[in-house]
């Protein structure tokens, strides 16, 4: 800092104090003059060894007003501390708070509003609260009056401001503003909206009066007393200021002694700051609790209770309580930016994971369905192979009753043969009769017809086609079958069929599968009875139910099995005939559970032979 020639420094301390608290200047440009209204003022007023002890006050009157306002305060300090040389430091609001910021002041004596404002800030402390003789306590001695002209009729009350003209001290003074503009918006009323202009005219508060007066504002917002004030020093704008003004909506206060329109709030405290040395706090503070009265009745008791000061900055949203109404997501984002930080991780983080399990889903859906179109195209192939293998199956079939067939389908041809030629001879005779023609015929066409038939039945089982499901009853396919079995051997054994009470049960089947099933079982049990003399050789075949199950027994009374033989019955390839395929078995055992049933084999409970038998859900 630039320091100045002592004589200099006393002749321009007091006018930059006075400048710096008057004009609006640039916060820098404040700052300096602030340092040399702080650094020049001590070093030019007093004995270098004098510790100065500064005081910095929230300017509401002109310099020399404020001045004469805290002379006796001065005085009573500079005689309470020897040695310290106490010196008032006139600051507006912006300039006390960069004052108690940097603490360049000890203590700071300022308005309530502006002083919960600097207690939530920077941790200031009231040692002790303004008491004056206005005021029955220094706990309620500041209000508002909001006055009017008092011919103004048509504005009766505060509510009756809206869309009016209102002039006020300016937005951060307390008595000149604040107070009433909790009783507005408690009104539900917002100064700042629903008037029709709010006009901050400044300090001194006559300014605001004089606003009124003159008609520029409908109404006004001062101090309370203030206008009581004037008119005790003589008067404003031409007349009695207490006449010429009405106070809208005064509360009843008792023992206040001016009008308000506001409820009451604690006089001006003094406070210490956190850089105050603890020993000049107590001494001030006892200093100041122990002062008499000035002239005009003012003191200083204990701290009064600002908690209502607090309360009106929460209610309004603003001052220190600002932040309540900073609910923009730009507000909310710079006060809570941790967790706002924490949970855009979150969301990034649950974003990723989500798009990587999406895109997981995707390949593992993709995969599966690769593995579903092999798996059908497996299960295709193997049915494809399936249907091939049980045609093989019911043309070796054929094949080995071919021997038997050619011979049963001669004995017809033999027949017709036969009666051929009979006519033929009749004829060379000349022994032809219209009747032997018409015998010979029949009998032709008789044997024709049953040639034809043993053919379509062959043809029927040798056909290739894809396995179906038809509703049939399993009796008349057993019918069938055995008759198809019987029209393929010369040497027919003895078949009895027993229906049993599943004579009309039907079952939903591939009725050539479950031909070629029973078929298959029937020529085995013919084989294993191939060293019994034909008049011995018998099978029969026994239908039963059992719930909803239908039961196809078919037993031969031929040489049976081996216990471990049987074992091995429905293996593949396992056959104990020289010329064997041994596939029969397995392929019926497969079509069987196709079908939803089983089939299995065991020896008779009396008796020589083997008992197979297959299951099939009865559908009824
Ligand atoms: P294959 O008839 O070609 O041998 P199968 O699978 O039909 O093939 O039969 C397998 C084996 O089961 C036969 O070789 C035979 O030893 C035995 N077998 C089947 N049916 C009977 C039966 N009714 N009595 C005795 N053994 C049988």
């Amino acid at each position: 800092m630039t320091r100045l020639p002592v004589a200099a420094g006393r002749a321009v301390a007091p006018f930059l104090r006075r400048f710096a608290c008057r004009v609006r200047l640039a916060p820098f440009v404040r700052l300096v003059l602030l340092c040399l209204a702080l650094g020049v003022g001590p070093l030019a007023a007093a004995p270098e060894a004098a510790r100065p002890v500064r005081v910095g006050v929230l300017a509401f009157l002109d310099a020399d007003a404020m001045s004469s306002q805290w002379e006796p305060l001065l005085d009573r300090l500079a005689a309470a501390l020897p040695g310290s040389r106490p010196v008032l430091v006139q600051l507006d609001h912006a300039a006390l708070r960069e004052a108690v910021a940097r603490q360049s002041v000890d203590f700071v004596i300022t308005n309530p509003g502006s002083y919960v404002a600097l207690e939530m800030e920077f941790g200031i402390s009231r040692i002790a609260t303004l008491d004056t003789a206005l005021a029955p306590s220094p706990a309620r001695a500041v209000g508002s009056a909001v006055i009017v002209r008092a011919e103004r009729e048509d504005i009766g009350t505060l509510a009756d401001l809206v869309g009016k003209r209102v002039a006020a001290v300016g937005d951060d003074a307390f008595g000149g503003f604040q107070v009433a503009w909790r009783e507005f918006a408690q009104l539900g009323i917002d100064p700042n909206a629903d008037f029709a202009a709010l006009d901050f005219v400044g300090l001194p508060m006559r300014k605001v009066v004089d606003a009124v007066a003159s008609g520029r504002a409908d109404a006004g917002i001062v101090r309370a007393c203030t206008v009581e004030n004037l008119a005790a020093a003589g008067g404003s704008a031409g007349g009695a200021p207490s006449q010429q003004f009405r106070v809208l909506s005064p509360r009843p206060e008792a023992d206040f002694p001016c009008l308000t329109s506001t409820r009451l709030y604690p006089d001006w405290p003094i406070a210490t700051l956190r850089s105050t040395p603890p020993a000049l706090a107590k001494a001030v503070a006892t200093a100041l609790l122990a002062m008499p009265p000035t002239r005009e009745g003012m003191s200083w008791t204990v701290p009064a209770d600002y908690q209502s000061v607090h309360e009106l900055f929460r209610e309004l949203q603003t001052g220190p309580y600002g932040y309540l109404k900073e609910s923009t997501l730009r507000a909310a984002v710079v006060r809570y930016w941790p967790a706002v930080l924490v949970l855009a991780t979150l969301l990034v983080g649950w974003i990723i994971y989500t798009v990587r399990v999406e895109h997981l889903v995707q390949v593992r859906t993709a995969e599966l369905r690769r593995a579903l179109d092999e798996r059908q195209a497996i299960e295709r192939r193997m049915r494809a192979h399936q249907e091939e293998v049980e045609h093989l199956s019911r043309l070796s079939i054929l094949g080995e009753l071919s021997g038997t067939l050619a011979h049963e389908i001669n004995q017809p041809l033999a027949s017709i043969g036969n009666y051929a030629q009979s006519l033929v001879r009749r004829v060379d005779n000349g022994r032809l009769t219209d009747a032997a023609v018409r015998e010979a015929s029949v009998e032709i066409a008789g044997q024709a017809e049953r040639a034809a038939g043993i053919l379509g039945r062959i043809r029927g089982f040798a056909r290739k086609r894809a396995a179906v499901r038809e509703r049939r009853v399993l009796a008349e396919v057993v019918h069938e079958t055995v008759a198809l079995f019987s029209g393929m051997l010369s040497n027919r054994p003895e078949i009895s069929v027993d229906e049993g009470a599943a004579a009309g049960c039907a079952v939903e089947v591939d009725p050539l599968q479950i031909q070629q099933v029973l078929l298959n079982l029937l020529k085995n049990g013919l084989d294993a009875m191939s060293d019994l003399p034909a008049e011995a050789r018998r099978l029969r075949i026994a239908l039963a139910r059992e719930d909803d199950t239908l039961r196809v027994d078919v037993r031969d009374f031929g040489r049976g099995l081996a216990p471990e033989a049987r074992d091995r019955l429905f293996e593949s390839f396992f056959t104990t005939k020289p010329d064997g395929l041994g596939l029969g078995l397995s392929i019926c055992a497969t079509i069987v559970e196709a079908h939803g049933g089983r089939l299995s084999a065991r020896p008779p409970e009396t008796g020589a032979g083997m008992v197979f038998t297959f299951t099939l859900p009865c559908h009824d």
